[in-house]
């Protein structure tokens, strides 16, 4: 059998949002068990690691100093305050992963989101929500790293942050986190296949049947 040369496909930027405590790494680890292909990128944050966190594996942790540098060199997707703290995406290693035909996710909150959305309109976006609103509130205080009045604070961030929801392309309740997870990689599976991204296979099969179909 003629193996078929693969023509280049589009990759796609897919960024994933969801309030606090919702799960997102936690799915996002499946995600990158489901599909080795999708590349988790790490965002650079200058807040404090929590317990178990380990510098360039959950984030890059930045002094406020060196994150400033960041965004002076033009480094990052974009990046937003949130409770006090700087977070952002660092572009260069999901563009070149993308640049070849894969997909990328980011993880970003819904004000990130919306500057990325601006800049980069080609994206899909993925809102990951609880199962309910009490459900997140009951994780938040079950994470057992963070006092009342800080929860508090998260829990009314998430209350604005669901309300950004219509926004997004695709809602994935994380109800199970595998479940949830084989969403997500679904999602952007569809994504890849989309005839946008896949001009240039058609354009390969055409070519391929130049000579044969002449009338
Ligand atoms: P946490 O401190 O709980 O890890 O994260 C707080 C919030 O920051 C979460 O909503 C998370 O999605 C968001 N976040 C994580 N990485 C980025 C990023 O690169 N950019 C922006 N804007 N938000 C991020």
């Amino acid at each position: 059998m003629d193996t078929i040369p693969v023509a280049k496909r589009e990759g796609v930027l897919v960024v994933l949002s969801g309030p606090s405590g919702v799960g997102k790494n936690t799915v996002l680890n499946v995600v990158a068990k489901l599909d080795s292909n999708i590349l988790l990128g790490i965002s650079a944050t200058t807040r404090t690691p929590r317990p178990g966190e380990t510098d360039g594996v959950n984030y890059l942790f930045k002094t406020k100093k060196e994150f400033e540098r960041m965004i002076i060199n033009d480094e990052l997707f974009e990046f937003a305050e949130y409770n006090g703290n700087y977070y952002g995406s660092p572009k260069q290693e999901v563009q070149n992963w993308i640049a070849m035909g894969n997909a990328a996710i980011i993880e970003i909150e819904v004000q990130g989101a919306n500057k990325v959305r601006e800049k980069y309109p080609e994206a899909i976006f993925i809102f990951l929500a609880p199962p309910s609103m009490k459900a997140l509130i009951t994780r938040l205080r079950g994470r057992n790293t963070e006092s009342e009045d800080k929860i508090q604070a998260r829990y009314k961030t998430a209350c604005y942050e669901i309300t950004q929801a219509y926004h997004y392309d695709y809602i994935v309740i994380n109800d199970d986190i595998r479940e949830a997870a084989s969403e997500v990689v679904q999602i952007v599976h569809s994504e890849l296949m989309r005839v946008k991204r896949n001009k240039s296979t058609i354009d390969f099969f055409i070519e391929e049947t130049k000579q044969d179909c002449k009338e």
